[in-house]
């Protein structure tokens, strides 16, 4: 073996604590990704205590996570009950009556080297009054609840956008345990009511479930939701809590019948102490109000959201109280913590599911030995907290760049915000330019779409526009955008395109 490793210090077992979307999914790709290594997995669940039973929308890279097992869009479609999202509409946030889509892709085309917003920023100082929505495929399918798959041979770079999926999460986690059991995980439902750990140096040593077993491992995976039984209560990992940037701490949820055809995004519409989600299934609608307790009780939260809700509830609303923030350490001696277990910010942008899949990743990527050498550990838990922090800071921004009026919108407004996102926000304001950190989930195109949405533009252009004839990008810019126009009405509708999608099933 390599640096000094020796097969004697191979991981044998790894224990998977929880069965939700985290524990499921990671049973999977770890079982595809140690296939052969003579790795035993288990998981652990339990069907008394149950899951959270939230967690409906996702950005893209769940279907690269999916593919990579193999699976294909359209099996997972239907196995999930899944619609197509192209992106999320913001309604009501920088006031009322005004929104915008964030598409999941690029906004127009390159006319001159320079990134199209310039081109785009250069129009609208001209009087150009067309939102940056229409210029992005992704954005104006959405709008107009048309859905399609990406140009394979865009020809042209308007054909470029992303997708992702609205799902049923207790479907997509039987989906992935069938994956898993498939290959060869093992699945225990019990509670587990003890966690022994080794007297010498505290690592986890197995767990005690309330039928009297007992399972040992080597790696410990917590994925056990907000109770986080191995990371926080047994090794004791601080929580790092942002809710002084974060300030809507809890949800009510609750499903519906379909309220009309479904659209091909997330739709999300500022309240009065936070924002109301609509999320698109095959036969029912997700719908939810993330509210911040400190300015909404509980009576009225519940009350907006169901005075808001186009279509019938099909259950009484449940609620759900979550700090933002995230433990200190993502990895802690044996064992690593993904999904609610590790942290959570909040609903906004879909990004927690995603954070399960880059965890996942990362693990992969780091799969330790039974050294559990503290350079692999310290990597992992660099890599996760500035990720982390990244896709925090872009959940701020929105709420900071809110004009509404009211209370909590008020102080959203007023709130300082972390130094990293300071300076994103002060170098875009002066130049039009995007600070990239590293491990940024979210690319220039989303933060673009995120400023422009709340018109918070640059001061300055980019000198270089200047050489750029306005009657000439006027004429670019309308032909871009009948372009656009005419592949959105030659593209079926969301619905039809369901239907195709499950032929190819
Ligand atoms: P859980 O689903 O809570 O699973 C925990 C598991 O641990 C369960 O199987 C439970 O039985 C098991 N367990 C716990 N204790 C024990 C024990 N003692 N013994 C045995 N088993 C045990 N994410 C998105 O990406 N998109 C969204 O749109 C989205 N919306 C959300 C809306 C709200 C209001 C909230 C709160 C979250 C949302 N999320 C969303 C987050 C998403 O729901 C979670 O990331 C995802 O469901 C993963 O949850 P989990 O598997 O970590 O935890």
């Amino acid at each position: 073996m390599v640096n000094g490793g020796s097969a004697a210090d191979a991981i044998e077992r790894v224990v998977i604590v929880g069965g939700g979307t985290a524990g499921w999914m990671a049973a999977a790709a770890l079982s595809a990704h140690l296939a052969g290594a003579g790795v035993a997995i288990t998981l652990i669940e339990s069907s008394d205590i149950g899951t959270v039973g939230v967690g409906e929308a996702t950005i893209p890279t769940i279907r690269r996570f999916y593919a990579a097992l193999g699976m294909s869009d359209a099996e997972v479609m239907q196995a999930c009950q899944a619609t197509a999202k192209l992106g999320i509409r913001f309604v009501d946030w920088l006031r009322p009556g005004h929104s915008f889509v964030h598409p999941f892709g690029r906004f127009g085309q390159d006319l001159k080297g320079l990134d199209f917003h310039h081109y785009w920023l250069k129009a609208r100082a001209a009087g150009e009054p067309a939102p940056l929505d229409d210029y992005s495929l992704g954005a104006l399918l959405a709008r107009e609840g048309h859905a399609t798959l990406p140009a394979s041979d865009p020809g042209s770079q308007l054909g470029i956008f992303d997708w992702a999926l609205h799902f049923d999460a207790a479907l997509f986690a039987q989906h992935m345990r069938r994956f898993a059991e498939k290959m060869g995980v093992t699945r225990i439902d019990a509670r587990i009511v003890e966690v022994r750990q080794r007297p010498e140096d505290g690592f986890l040593d197995s767990l005690v479930l309330d039928s009297g077993a007992s399972i040992a491992g080597d790696l410990f995976v917590d994925c056990s939701g907000f109770r986080s039984l191995l990371l926080g209560e047994t090794l004791g990992i601080d929580y790092a809590d942002w809710s002084h940037w974060l300030l809507c701490d809890g949800a009510f949820a609750v499903q519906s019948e379909r309220a009309g055809p479904p659209p091909a995004c997330t739709t999300v519409t500022a309240r009065s102490a936070g924002w109301q989600w609509r999320i698109p299934l095959r036969t029912r609608e997700g719908n939810g109000l993330v509210f911040s307790s400190r300015f909404q009780s509980d009576d009225d939260a519940r009350k907006e959201l169901l005075a808001a809700m186009p279509g019938k509830p099909v259950m009484e609303p449940r609620r759900l109280r979550f700090t933002p923030g995230r433990r200190a350490v993502a990895w802690a001696k044996n064992c690593v913590g993904l999904g609610l277990a590790s942290g959570f910010l909040e609903p906004l942008e879909s990004t927690s599911i995603a954070l399960i899949e880059t965890g996942i990743e990362r693990l992969k990527q780091l799969f330790p030995d039974k050294s559990f050498d503290p350079a692999v550990i310290a990597e992992y838990n660099e890599q996760s907290a500035e990720e982390i922090e990244r896709v925090r800071d872009f959940l701020i921004l929105h709420y900071k760049l809110n004009g509404r009026s009211g209370a909590f919108w008020q102080a959203c407004r007023a709130m300082d915000v972390p130094d990293s996102l300071n300076a994103k926000l002060a170098l875009w304001r002066a130049r039009g330019a995007f600070v990239r950190y590293r491990w940024e989930m979210f690319s220039p195109a989303s933060w673009l779409a995120i400023y422009a949405g709340f018109e918070d533009l640059p001061t300055r252009l980019d000198p270089a526009v200047a050489g750029i004839d306005s009657d000439q990008l006027a004429r670019s810019l309308a032909a871009m955008r009948r372009a656009l126009r005419e592949t959105v009405a030659d593209t079926p509708t969301h619905q039809e395109f369901l239907e195709i999608m499950d032929g190819a099933a």
